[in-house]
């Protein structure tokens, strides 16, 4: 058999810009996969003669559809859904629903990708998806939200099965919003099943589900230290964003003995040198989750800075924990984080840091953990929300707990075993782990099945 030339990076960039013009954040997630796991392929070339990468970037399915619903004053309102769903090796496809003004075909394709290695790398079945709506849900009533998901969804279920296609909440999807949706998903199919993740305790809900994404981006945080005997206790962390991700990293890192000295939202962020205590978090929760308002109430309630339109890399600390959006975390702001003292970071968001802030952290030889990676026990839990609904049973939270502790040290590991580096015994590569240990699971279900 003749076998195809590996392509260089470079080849393989411009492939991918050629078939996917004007999607800028899908090819910067493909790239940086591409980056570390090229060179895994050129020392196994099954990977090139099956195409793996090529077919990875190239998702299996791309729906978009028209939501049409009432506002409350009883204008005809237009918004754009979609889901993608990139990649079933493993298991069924499986990945949360944005709803965000910035949501866009390039947006959730690259969500949909790194989410396929995510799940991978959680080594539960579940294969990678990722839907939403270019909604704006701020200053939306409680009834227009309802009419919203109703009507998004009376598309969407088609597209869904509990063995086909799951859904979880992300940014602008919450508990409400997932009890909408399952609420009009039983309506329309009359069938009583797991087919989104993030329900309530009443209704098939996981025990910290809530809780998992923010709880095991500070584990993983913890491991990064742990290896070089370190730990949280005593240090300073930058926080970003204020939602259900950097409401339980908080939590976590105060559990751990850490000071938490930031949180922000899409219009400025708060830096509380006293620190972020338990029940200033308490404040933030119902700030956030019942009165929906915005985090610049946090300093007119305890005297903290708030620094509008701007983010919190400016202030010092050693830990940072982005917990926003994508591309919160510029080159300039890397260079910020570097002078002013960080040594390790850990994404609770989806790509905070563009590809320049990341060579800049890795060339700085601090520890880097990719959101592939170190948000993965949200997904995680959501899996064990699965085996609970297809059980029909409820575990106890303490084992739940347990579970999520177990399975981001196992992610931990696995990253550590695929991201040696040559000639530096004690770096490690977390971004070429990551990606390579979820590739070659994929990889390997991939070529088993055939030229599907
Ligand atoms: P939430 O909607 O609960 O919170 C998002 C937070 O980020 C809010 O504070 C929001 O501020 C801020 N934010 C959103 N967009 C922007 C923007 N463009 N600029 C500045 N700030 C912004 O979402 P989550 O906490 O669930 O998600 C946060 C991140 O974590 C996302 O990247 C998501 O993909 C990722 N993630 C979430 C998981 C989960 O289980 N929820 C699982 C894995 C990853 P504002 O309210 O002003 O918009």
């Amino acid at each position: 058999m003749t076998r195809d030339k590996v392509p260089t990076l470079q080849e393989f960039v411009e492939g991918l810009e050629k078939r996917n013009p004007g999607q800028p954040e899908f090819i910067q997630a493909v790239k940086e996969v591409a980056e570390g796991v090229l060179e895994h392929v050129r020392d196994h070339p099954r990977y090139n003669d099956h195409q793996i990468l090529e077919r990875l970037a190239e998702p299996d399915r791309v729906i978009s559809f028209r939501v049409c619903w009432h506002d409350d004053k009883g204008h005809v309102r237009v918004n754009r859904g979609y889901r993608i769903q990139n990649n079933n090796a493993i298991g069924p496809y499986k990945g949360g629903i944005r709803f965000h003004p910035t949501v866009n075909q390039s947006v959730l394709k690259f969500l949909a990708f790194e989410q396929t290695f995510k799940n991978a790398l959680t080594g539960l079945p579940m294969g990678g998806a990722k839907g939403g709506a270019n909604l704006d849900p701020k200053g939306k009533s409680d009834a227009e939200i309802m009419r919203f998901c109703q009507s998004f969804m009376s598309e969407l279920y088609r597209h869904l099965g509990e063995d086909v296609d799951i859904p979880a909440g992300d940014i602008g999807v919450g508990g409400r919003e997932i009890g909408y949706m399952f609420g009009q998903y039983k309506r329309i199919t009359n069938r009583y099943v797991g087919v989104l993740t993030g329900k309530g305790m009443e209704f098939g809900g996981s025990p910290i589900r809530v809780e998992a994404t923010g709880y095991g981006a500070v584990y993983f945080m913890e491991d990064m230290l742990k290896r070089v005997n370190e730990s949280l206790e005593g240090r300073t962390c930058i926080v970003s964003g204020s939602g259900n991700v950097a409401q339980h990293a908080v939590e976590k890192i105060l559990a751990l003995g850490g000071k938490p000295v930031t949180l922000s939202d899409s219009s400025g962020f708060i830096f509380d040198k006293a620190g972020i205590s338990t029940e200033k978090l308490a404040f933030v929760k119902d700030l956030k989750n019942n009165r929906r308002g915005r985090i610049e109430d946090y300093a007119g309630e305890f005297g903290a800075e708030f620094h509008a339109r701007a983010r919190p890399w400016t202030v010092p600390g050693e830990l940072a924990f982005p917990c926003a959006t994508q591309n919160e975390i510029s080159a300039d702001d890397a260079k910020t984080m570097l002078s002013n003292g960080v040594v390790a970071v850990a994404e609770g968001a989806n790509m905070p840091s563009t590809l320049e802030a990341v060579k800049l952290f890795q060339y700085a030889r601090i520890k880097f953990a990719p959101g592939k990676a170190a948000n993965a026990g949200g997904v995680a839990v959501s899996g064990l929300e699965m085996s609970q609904n297809s059980a029909r049973i409820t575990w106890k939270e303490q084992e739940l707990q347990r579970l999520l502790r177990d399975i981001m040290q196992e992610i931990h590991d696995r990253c550590q075993h695929y991201g040696g580096v040559a000639g530096e015994a004690n770096y490690i590569d977390y971004v070429k782990g990551a990606n390579v240990g979820g590739f070659v699971k994929v990889a390997d279900a991939m070529i088993a099945q055939g030229i599907v």
